[in-house]
């Protein structure tokens, strides 16, 4: 799995950060998302992809495909 995030689509919901806060942060500055790991671990797959279908902004893009 491969997380990618667009800060220029973010709207600092902080949706993300609140469902799993191992993978996203928010900018201290401007609320905007951080990605703290491009690649998690396994077992939070499930979340980091229930944080994709959450984003009001489609700002997160998980392709499951990659290892
Ligand atoms: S949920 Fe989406 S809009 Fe909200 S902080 Fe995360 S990436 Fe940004």
């Amino acid at each position: 799995m491969k997380i990618t995030v667009d800060r220029d689509r973010c709207v600092g919901a902080g949706l993300c950060a609140m469902t799993v806060g191992e993978v996203f942060e928010q900018h201290e500055d401007d609320g905007c998302v951080v990605l703290r790991v491009t690649e998690p671990p396994e077992h939070l797959t499930e979340a980091v992809e229930e944080a994709e279908q959450l984003c009001p902004s489609l700002a997160i893009t998980v392709d499951s495909t990659a290892p």
